[in-house]
């Protein structure tokens, strides 16, 4: 008999899962809400989770394993989801999947109670070795296909025995006879406010882990060390509270804040042309280059500027006036303009900044993946150099490129970012994060006011960041020491990247249509005989016709 449970909903708000006359995540949801309300009925110690952040299908997959396997030891780990098919009006049915002889079991007897409850079509438990969850997960672990969404006759059975298949799940899986409710829940009721308890240092559990997540703090492991509590102490800082590293009602406020502030955001890309997007940085050779002194970055770095420079691309395309700025014409002053104090090399390479618009906004793109690995590695999460004494709110560097807020000064486009990425903090973190891991001392911020928002934005929006400082380098170059002693190195493999990138966002979102497997492709031959007639062979593929 299971004692302790943690069940989560397959995929998540942001990255969905299948849909036809039902939707997969919103119904998978409900069935875990229900199943957690009658295991806890039955005295099962249930952990619930459902993915709200995750924009990317290998996030989404990492997100739920690792809020499982966050919690204390449990006897099973349970994932909720709906099969997809093809649109269909006959029953299809239902079944359990597991990995372990263990799982078989709770699998077996998880089946056999939804469709003994429902009539649902007993489609049996499945041993399948390829996914993730199954496993990752460090427990016992099934994943329900509780029916199918594009089959009408099971949305029928589903909706109508709802209640009784959440109440054969729980059964099943606590491995006892469960009451039934006393009455329906009437729907929309708000679940109970979570426990919201004081934690700091030390601590472990998901608490914490709703802590990092809303952070954005990996690995979300539940285990508040110093990482967590630098963390912390750089949002206290940014949202204007004390600074003491302990997440009491306050903080949890900010945090309930930010986080809906994320959600109701959106990242300002699709999460096809980021996943499109960070397949081309990804096998550019840029991605491979060893930088000098500093050797190959992490895969995080080079797709995150890919992605910055595309936003700063559409931005442009709609008249944007940052962007419009970042892609103004070499000024012709060394003093300020990083294009103008690097025009010989750009020269050489044949880029030529002579206009304004995309091509210069590009160049100017492919010196700053030269900048990253000369100020922070390529670390979105870099903090202030601590061996400085640069500490001011409004000087201390932060983020990948080292930039600190008094830069704003330089160009009147700057301080309106703060407030738009304040508004929606989206700025594609979890792509910067691919490689890299915060040190102790990296997400701490320092000061208070704007200075402090800032710096707690460079390094939770690394986008922000990249925006802020491609408008500084093109009116206060001498901001950054790497280029004003001309260490940067500019590659035209950097601006080829970012030219792949740039006809992906032109191409703009439209799906191309899917391409036929390779067998199936005909073969066209146009053969001209007798002269004045013509004969059209195709070969192969569906149709053979000559
Ligand atoms: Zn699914």
């Amino acid at each position: 008999m299971a004692k302790s449970i943690v069940i989560s909903s397959g995929h998540g708000k942001k990255i969905r899962g299948a849909s036809g006359y039902l939707d997969e995540v919103d119904e998978a949801r409900r069935v875990v809400e229900k199943v957690a309300t009658y295991l806890r009925s039955a005295g099962v110690t249930t952990t619930v989770f459902h993915d709200d952040v995750s924009t990317t299908q290998s996030d989404n997959l990492n997100r739920i394993v690792n809020f499982h396997n966050a919690q204390p030891s449990h006897d099973l780990d349970v994932s909720v989801h709906f099969n997809a098919y093809q649109t269909t009006s006959k029953p299809m049915g239902s079944e359990v999947l597991y990995v372990s002889s263990a799982g078989g079991d709770v699998a077996r007897a998880c089946v056999d109670a939804i469709v003994a409850a429902s009539g649902l079509i007993n489609r049996g438990p499945k041993k399948r070795t390829d996914l993730k969850f199954l496993n990752s997960c460090d427990e016992v672990s099934v994943l329900i296909e509780t029916c199918f969404v594009d089959s009408k006759a099971d949305e029928g059975i589903y909706e109508s025995k709802f209640d009784p298949i959440c109440r054969a799940i729980a059964q099943s899986l606590a491995g006892k006879a469960i009451a039934p409710s006393p009455e329906p829940e009437p729907p929309g009721l708000p679940s109970q406010p979570g426990e919201r308890p004081l934690i700091g240092k030390g601590d472990t559990g998901p608490a914490v882990v709703e802590v990092q997540t809303v952070l954005g703090i990996v690995p979300a492991d539940g285990d508040f060390g110093s990482i967590t509590e630098g963390g912390v102490k750089g949002f206290q800082r940014a949202t204007g509270l004390g600074a003491d590293g302990i997440v009491g009602p306050d903080t949890w406020d900010e945090l309930d804040d930010l986080e809906s502030r994320k959600a109701n955001g959106e990242e300002r890309l699709s999460p096809k042309m980021i996943a499109d997007i960070c397949e081309v940085a990804g096998d550019s050779m840029i991605a491979a280059y060893g930088w000098k002194d500093r050797g190959k970055m992490p895969i995080g770095y080079t797709q995150g500027v890919a992605l910055c420079f595309a936003l700063a691309q559409k931005w442009l395309a709609i008249g944007d006036p940052a962007a419009v700025r970042m892609a103004r014409k070499n000024t012709g002053n060394k003093d300020k303009d990083a294009l103008a104090w690097y025009a010989d090399k750009f020269g050489a390479l044949g880029m030529s900044n002579s206009k304004d618009g995309i091509d210069t906004l590009r160049h100017l793109f492919a010196l700053m993946l030269g900048l990253g690995p000369r100020e922070s590695s390529g670390r979105y999460c870099e903090g202030r150099d601590t061996t400085a004494d640069n500490v001011q709110p409004d000087t201390a560097e932060a983020g990948m490129f080292q930039t600190s807020w008094n830069v704003r000064s330089s160009d009147s486009t700057i301080a309106p970012l703060l407030a738009e990425f304040w508004e929606n903090p989206n700025g594609f973190l979890m792509e910067f994060q691919e490689g890299v891991k915060p040190d102790a001392n990296d997400l701490d911020n320092f000061g208070t006011g704007d200075g402090a928002k800032y710096q707690f934005l460079s390094k939770y929006a690394p986008c922000f960041h990249a925006f802020v400082t491609a408008l500084g380098l093109r009116s206060l170059r001498q901001h950054w020491g790497p280029i004003n002693r001309s260490e940067v190195e500019l590659k035209d493999q950097a601006n080829d990247m970012l030219m792949q990138v740039q006809v992906l966002v032109e191409a703009g979102e439209e799906t191309p249509p899917p391409i036929p497997p390779v067998d199936l492709l005909p073969t066209i031959t146009i053969k001209i005989d007798p002269p004045g007639s013509a004969r059209v062979v195709i070969i192969g593929g569906a149709a053979e016709v000559a």
